[in-house]
This record gives C-alpha cells, structure tokens and sequence, in this order.
C-alpha cells in the first residue's frame, strides 16, 4: 500500500477556525434573533481597486484578440511588474533590489512555505510565539520538527515568546539559529519593529551566517516614518534576508492572488562540504520547474497597484482600514481594555480582563456583545491570555462591534 508522508499526522488538527465556528454556531442556534458581528478572520472586505479592475478588464480583452493573446508568461513574472515593484517598493526608500531579485507569485502563503524547498533539512529554525500558523506547520510538514508536544508545541522548534514583557519584540536568542520568520507589522499582535530593533536582527543574522525570512505582508498599513516597510532598508540585509510582500492586504488581492519574494542576488547558504551557495539560482530552478507563473491578467491588475490612480486607491483602503482600527482602540481603551498593535497593522490585540484564557473571553464577548474574535491561544502559547480583533471590516460593524462590547 502506498505510504504517506507521516509527518502530517504530527500535525494539530486545523483547530482554530473550526472551533471558532463550532461555538458561533452554537450559540446562533440556541439563540435564533442573536445577530453575530465577527471581528476574527484575517480578510479584507472592501472591494477592489478602480485601478486594478480597468487594468484587469482590458488585459482579459487583449488575451481575447490574435494580436493580444498571451500564453505562459515567464516563471518569475512579468519584466514590467517587476521593474515596477523594485522602482516603487524598494528603490523609492533606498533599497538597492532590482526587477531580476524579484519573483511575482500567487501568494505568500506559498512562497513562505515553498522556500524551505531549497533549504536543508537541518537547520535550526526559530519562530515567534504567537505566530502566523503557516510558518510552524510548514515545516512540520516537511519534517523540520520533532513530535507534537504535550502543550501543543513541536520538539525542536525554536520558539520567541513575544508578550508584553517585551513590548512584542523577540528576543534575540543566545544561541545560534540558522533560520528565523520575522513578521512585521506583526499578525496576529499588530506589534511593529523599529530600524534600531531590526538591524539588531540583521546583525545577529550575519554575524552568525543565519538566513531571515521577513515577511512583510502588512507594510502598507505602517503610519509611523520609523518603521521599516523593507527589511532592506537595513544595512547588511541584503546578505541574510528574504522578504515575501504580497498584494492580498494592501489592494485586496486575496481572492485574485498577486504576491512577490525576493531573493537577493548574493545571498548564500552552504552545502554539507561548507561550500557557499547562492540562494537565487535554487530558487530560480525551484521556481521555472514547479511553478507556471501568475496570470497575465492578474499582474497587469497588480502593476495598476503602481499607477497614479491605483496608488490613491489603496491609500485610502488603507485609511480605511486604519480608521477601523483606530475607532476600535480608542472604544476599548475607554472601555478599559488593555489594547496593543492597531496602529501600524490592521489587527488590536486586546489583553483579556481580570485574567480569562483567550476562550473564556471569546465566549464572553459571544454571548454578551455577540461579537467574535480570534483567541490569541490559537496562535500559540504566549498568546494566551490575548485576543484579536481585525480591523477588516464594514465601518458600520466596527462601531456596533464597538458599542457592543462598550455596554456590556
Ligand atoms: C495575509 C497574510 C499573508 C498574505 O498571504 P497571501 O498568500 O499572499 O494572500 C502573508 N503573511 C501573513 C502573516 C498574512 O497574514
């Protein structure tokens, strides 16, 4: 009989967001005129760009004439996305990345996943704790951990605790890790990373011949000019970091699916004998053999994003977002909640009062305010005692949310 990769049976059950579901629909049942607002998944709401639709509209109308059409476009994108993206994201601040270190995508998702392809199988990988669960089961899919443990972790991971002990940051650890997944602005705490902090990481990194994986999805929703929206923007990055940037949470791609990782050229990593490699050419190959590239239509909506107009318009969908996020920090803080993250990402991460787990405090505000949330144990252990809430959503939502929670 056929065998399976065992490793997916170490896996916790994809708990979750099915709990969650289970204990809404609980609740609906039993309580049939209860009018449930949820503040708990990580998608966006509002609809897409002008910019992007026209964009998309006239490509889809191109591949339908001779003259236009277009087959398999090249594995690593398009030149014209990609010269966009290394002009506007990276050389606009400083960030020496050209078009040729710039491989378009379907997804971060999978590009943070599918990078561990070209990474050996024995490195040391530290992750954050709380943590965007892809990074952690990513690995334990490939065989990178030991078994599950008893309190839901994975024997040989590394794990950071970001709490309020440390304003969110991780730790630097004493010991030396080949791999750590940065994330900033943070999902699911919403914590940012200051240039200071994160050169203290880009330090460590070279110092030590470690690779980061910064994953900068929320860059967009940065309002404060100190924060990095590259981790290029560091000194010495270009020597140990890859970055994944996506167009899912700034122009609300998440159901058209346009992302991008780069890989520096020069960025290197050894073989058994200790010979160095570059990293670009494995990705590369990695890339032209298992992937067929991002649709034609899809990066001509994605280099809109770049445009005049397609600038204007994620701006104020990121306002948007942002004022949610405000309104939502601000009520809670009067209501007396402890509140982090919310100004410089999309996600508030409310400290559960007088000591309920994250549970007890999603059921709390189920059947009080009829409000749902995402509990921060769900994301690991030092989130435990947290909560989050996501911005994303209706203005009407987020002030009833609000006003809900307010008068309970
Ligand atoms: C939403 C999100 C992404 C984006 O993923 P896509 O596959 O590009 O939609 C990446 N990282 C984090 C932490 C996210 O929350």
């Amino acid at each position: 009989m056929v065998k399976i990769n065992e490793n997916y049976l170490k896996l916790k059950a994809g708990y979750l967001f099915p709990e969650i579901s289970k204990r809404v629909n609980t609740y609906t049942q039993a309580n049939k005129n209860s009018d449930v607002i949820k503040l708990g998944i990580g998608d966006v709401t509002e609809p897409l760009p002008k910019a992007c639709i026209n964009a998309m509209s006239k490509a889809l109308n191109e591949m339908g004439t001779t003259k236009g059409f277009k087959g398999y476009g090249p594995e690593q994108g398009y030149g014209w996305l990609r010269e966009k993206i290394s002009e506007n994201d990276f050389i606009s601040r400083g960030c020496q990345i050209t078009p040729e270190e710039i491989f378009v995508s379907d997804g971060s998702k999978c590009d943070s996943s599918n990078i561990l392809d070209i990474l050996g199988n024995d490195n040391l990988i530290a992750v954050t704790d709380p943590v965007y669960p892809v990074y952690v089961d990513s690995n334990v899919m490939t065989g990178r951990t030991g078994e599950t443990l008893q309190n839901g972790t994975y024997k040989g991971l590394l794990y950071l605790a970001i709490n309020e002990d440390n304003n969110f940051l991780p730790e630097i650890p004493q010991n030396k890790v080949d791999i750590v997944y940065l994330c900033f602005p943070n999902n699911p705490t919403g914590a940012t990373i200051t240039k200071h902090e994160l050169k203290k990481w880009v330090d460590y990194a070279n110092d030590n011949k470690s690779l980061i994986l910064f994953d900068a999805a929320y860059e967009a929703f940065i309002q404060d000019k100190d924060i990095p929206h590259s981790i290029y923007e560091i000194d010495g990055a270009k020597n140990c970091a890859i970055e994944f940037r996506s167009f899912s949470k700034n122009a609300g791609f998440t159901g058209v699916r346009c992302a991008y990782t780069v890989i520096p050229k020069g960025l290197s990593g050894q073989n058994s004998k200790g010979d160095k490699v570059d990293l670009w050419p494995l990705w590369n190959r990695r890339q032209c053999t298992k992937f067929n590239g991002v649709s034609y239509v899809v990066q001509r909506g994605a280099e809109a994003v770049y445009s005049f107009q397609g600038k204007k318009e994620v701006n104020s969908l990121i306002d948007f977002y942002m004022e949610n996020a405000k309104i939502m920090k601000s009520k809670l803080s009067t209501a007396g909640f402890i509140v982090y993250g919310g100004d410089n990402a999309p996600y508030v991460w409310v400290k559960t009062p007088s000591g309920k787990t994250s549970w007890d405090f999603f059921d709390y505000l189920l059947e009080k305010a009829n409000v749902v949330g995402t509990p921060g144990s769900g994301f690991g252990l030092a989130g435990e005692g947290y909560f989050r809430l996501s911005a994303f959503n209706s203005r009407l939502n987020v002030i009833n949310a609000m006003e809900r929670i307010i008068n309970i």
